[in-house]
């Protein structure tokens, strides 16, 4: 599966009563909840003495990639052109791979 296959499958399962307006909403909000679920596995790993637990971690990574596939969606832009510009952006910042001084003075 490519990611554009992944994303028109994920939107199979996109509530089809919702407006776009709606969509971009609960797709930001979904982006946002999500990460946070991921966040709260890995600190109750650091502080709360869990063992990380990879299953849960690759379900709530599937749901932040649903929700930004929705987001993406929302735009009327395929993940792939998301995926792409983000590509460029970092070649552009990083022409020759991570650099410190590069990172610290950022022009954008
Ligand atoms: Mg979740």
């Amino acid at each position: 599966m490519n990611i554009n296959e992944y994303q028109k499958l994920a939107m199979t399962t996109l509530n089809p009563e919702l407006s776009k307006k709606d969509v971009l909403i609960n797709g930001v909000m979904g982006l946002c909840g999500e990460s946070g679920e991921v966040i709260d596995l890995v600190k109750k790993h650091l502080a709360q003495g869990h063992e990380l637990d990879k299953e849960k971690m690759i379900k709530e990574l599937g749901d932040v990639a649903w929700y930004l596939a929705e987001t993406a969606y929302a735009l009327d832009v395929d993940l792939e052109t998301v995926m792409v510009r983000n590509i460029e952006k970092l070649k552009a910042r990083y022409p020759q791979g991570f650099d410190q001084n590069r990172s610290i003075n950022r022009h954008e």
